[in-house]
């Protein structure tokens, strides 16, 4: 097992991270930007170094100097946790080079689903369904219009680079195809440098389901279900669940067989979520991520596993020790992302957090980087706390997130905790039956 790890990643998952490495008896170096100087990912590592100034390109995605921070602590690993570089296969490919392990896949398997369209052919050769859309890249507008004539209107147009619901437009008829087309591709050029788009039916009551998977590096692959991500805002998700409120049992296990033997086939290993839409008993994929997601704690929950424990154990060559049938879910989970923002018209509101009281309690658990007095910098993502709760039943789950939430204190700047309380009191919220449009409906409304 690993002595020490590198965690190159900020906020409430560089916490979550060295929690895990800590109950491991692996020491961690915490990495920050000068804005970060005071956060608690710096507080609790066993040892932090300075990357460079606030501006995440010079420091959190400073490849040179997080290499050197590796190198000058004699770091064994680096794990990247989710977003900066966490999907980048360079590196991924320079980490190894320079003798560190990389906790996560492959560079090879990360640069195959980082693109879109090579994601959607590899699951497609391994069986898995995918979308109705085009082949591949759409080489002109002449060709998406041909595709959507073929698979009919609406339809979206996405980057092939895509993330972060960026370089994504849809045309509900022709009139709109030549405008989306554009709209997309400047976009996709200027978030990802890279203005290759491809088509997708646009489909107009899905659920989001996507399936964490893991595997260890000697073609051992299991699955720990499903996590339902569909209350979204703009393509980007609000709160998730364990499990999935339409799917059944039988549903998660043929799908997850699928995909664990497609895997194994694949050669993946370490941890990836791939997301399906699911309309009409129908799952189609549309991507996978090469990284531990910010929802999965609703997993741990259900699961009663430790995913990061588990990245590092076969990030070190173990073997996962246990199969498929060793795996049950127990209870249901929710997590509610709590973002510093206005809930009503989102703008960002960074500042400092006066007073910070957490819930607490039976089933409740909070992944924050949070503390009373500390300035949350305008630097960086706006998430400031996951408010994560687990029942015996959705019924019970949803009346704990609600006494919990009523609980929280962020005082100090404005969060989307009463967003949260809102859905988690609505009455369609609570029957289960909604789908990936729902939200945006929702919050629309005022009151
Ligand atoms: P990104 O990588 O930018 O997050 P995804 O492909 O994961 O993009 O899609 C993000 C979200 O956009 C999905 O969860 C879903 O809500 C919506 N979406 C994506 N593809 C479709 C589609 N074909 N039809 C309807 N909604 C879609």
């Amino acid at each position: 097992m690993f002595k020490k790890v590198l965690i190159a990643n900020r906020g409430e998952i560089a916490l979550r991270v060295h929690r895990a490495c800590q109950e491991m008896g692996i020491r961690t170096v915490a990495v920050h930007s000068t804005a970060d100087a005071t956060a608690m990912h710096v507080r609790l590592a066993d040892e932090s170094v300075c990357i460079g100034p606030p501006a995440a390109r010079d420091s959190y995605l400073n490849v040179a100097a997080i290499l050197s921070a590796a190198s000058i602590t004699g770091a064994d690993a680096i794990h990247p946790g989710y977003g900066f570089l966490s999907e980048n296969a360079n590196f991924a490919e320079m980490v190894e080079a320079h003798g560190f392990t990389f906790i996560g896949p492959t560079a090879e398997h990360i640069r195959m689903m980082g693109d879109k369209i090579a994601a959607k052919q590899a699951m497609k050769s391994l069986g898995v369904p995918l979308v109705p859309g085009s082949d591949g890249e759409l080489a002109s507008l002449d060709e998406a219009r041909a595709v959507a004539e073929r698979i009919l209107y609406p339809v979206l147009i996405k980057a092939a680079a895509g993330g972060g619901g960026r370089g994504m437009k849809v045309a509900h008829s022709a009139d709109e195809l030549e405008e989306a087309w554009r709209v997309a591709r400047t976009e996709a050029k200027a978030a990802f440098g890279n203005d290759a788009v491809y088509m997708e039916k646009y489909l107009d009551r899905p659920r989001h389901i996507e399936l964490q998977v893991l595997a260890d590096t000697h073609g051992h692959v299991v699955h720990f279900g499903e996590r339902d991500c569909s209350l979204q805002r703009r393509h980007q998700k609000l709160v998730e669940e364990a499990g999935s409120p339409a799917l059944t049992a039988a549903e998660r296990d043929a799908l997850g067989a699928q995909v664990t033997a497609g895997l194994s086939k694949l050669g993946y290993r370490n941890a990836g979520t791939l997301e399906f839409l699911w309309q009409d008993g129908q799952f189609a994929f549309i991507e996978m991520n090469t990284r531990l997601q910010v929802e999965h704690p609703v997993t741990e929950m259900v699961c009663g596993i430790d995913l990061v424990k588990e990245q590092l154990r076969v990030a070190a060559g173990e073997k996962l020790g246990y199969t498929q049938s060793d795996i049950s879910f127990s209870g249901h989970a929710i997590e509610c992302r709590i973002t510093a923002e206005d809930p009503e018209s989102f703008a960002p509101s960074p500042g400092r957090v006066n007073t910070y009281h957490a819930p607490g309690g039976l089933g409740v658990r909070v992944d924050s980087a949070l503390y009373s007095g500390y300035a949350v910098p305008p630097h960086y993502d706006s998430l400031v706390a996951k408010l994560v709760v687990h029942g015996k039943t959705r019924a019970e789950a949803i009346a704990r997130m609600r006494r919990a939430l009523a609980e929280m204190v962020v005082d100090g700047i404005r969060t989307t905790l009463p967003l949260h309380q809102r859905i988690m009191e609505d009455a369609q919220f609570q029957s289960g039956d909604y789908t990936i449009h729902w939200l945006e409906r929702f919050v629309g409304l005022k009151g």
